[in-house]
């Protein structure tokens, strides 16, 4: 599904991504830990398509079909979910009508046909129970007041109501309480599917107690460095990642 290939990237001219590969498949979920700085973040911004990070070398397959090449929205269409892509507020704007907006976009681009507001309706009901959510989240502005655990919860609801083929999170490392991380898990525990992966990006082993990933990718200095099941996760958490250091050698 997703097939990252010497991935190298620069931002403001530096190389931080040095030699990323990484493949997907349906069905999995990739958790991406490693030390603070590796370039976790830089990654889930080029897999997005942000501007200012530049790919200077490698590749990215997206189901098959070269994904660098395609804008941000096209990239959404094709079914590539960024949970930072919708984390801003939009005051006045009901979280509803912005998701529909969003998601008959995407709909749009792939030619399919625009929900109405009752087939829209019927989803976003079907979602709010998947994910045991109340549904005064649909009522409220985009994002406004929300605490982090709200909008943890509702990045997960856009998830579920844009139905992604592969779902990107990055799990930035401040400000994320327990409730937070409780949120993400549940809500990807009860959207994982054999055609849906994940790639959970995170600099703590916690989020994974909730989250049995079925792969784990440690980076480091811009490369993958180490790969396993869940109790690599766990080694981390008790070694650090000091030990993966010591690994890298002196060209590190
Ligand atoms: P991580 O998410 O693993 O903590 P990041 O990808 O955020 O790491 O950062 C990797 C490196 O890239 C860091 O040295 C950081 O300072 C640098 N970096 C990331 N984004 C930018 C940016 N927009 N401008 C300048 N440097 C950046
Ligand atoms: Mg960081
Ligand atoms: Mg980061």
């Amino acid at each position: 599904m997703l097939k990252i290939t010497d991935l190298h990237a620069s931002v403001a001219g530096k190389e931080i991504l040095k030699g990323l590969s990484l493949e997907v498949k349906p069905g999995e979920v990739h958790a991406l830990m490693g030390p603070n700085g590796a370039g976790k973040s830089t990654l889930g911004n080029v897999l997005a398509g942000r501007a200012g990070y530049e790919v200077t070398a490698g590749s990215v397959e997206f189901e098959g079909a070269p994904l660098l090449d395609l804008a941000p929205e096209e990239r959404a269409a094709a079914g590539l979910f960024l949970a930072f892509q919708y984390p801003v507020e939009i005051p006045g704007v009901n979280n509803t009508y912005f998701l529909r907006a969003a998601l008959n976009a995407q709909r749009k681009a792939r030619g399919e046909a625009e929900l109405d507001s009752m087939q829209f309706l019927k989803r976003v009901r079907e979602k709010l129970a998947v994910l045991h959510l109340k549904d005064e989240l649909l009522h409220r502005a985009v994002n406004e007041g929300f605490s982090g655990g709200e909008k943890k919860r509702n990045e997960i609801f856009q998830l579920a109501v844009l139905e992604p083929k592969l779902a990107i999170l990055d799990e930035t490392d401040s400000g994320l309480d327990i409730d937070a991380l409780k949120a993400v898990a549940d809500g990807v525990n009860a959207l994982r599917s054999p055609e849906r992966a994940f790639l959970v990006i995170t600099h703590y082993q916690r989020l994974l107690d909730y989250i049995r990933p079925d792969v784990v990718h440690v980076l480091a200095e811009g490369r993958i460095v180490e790969s396993g099941g869940p109790e690599l996760a766990l080694e981390l958490e008790a070694h650090g990642y000091s030990w993966i250091r010591d690994r890298l050698g002196p060209e590190a």
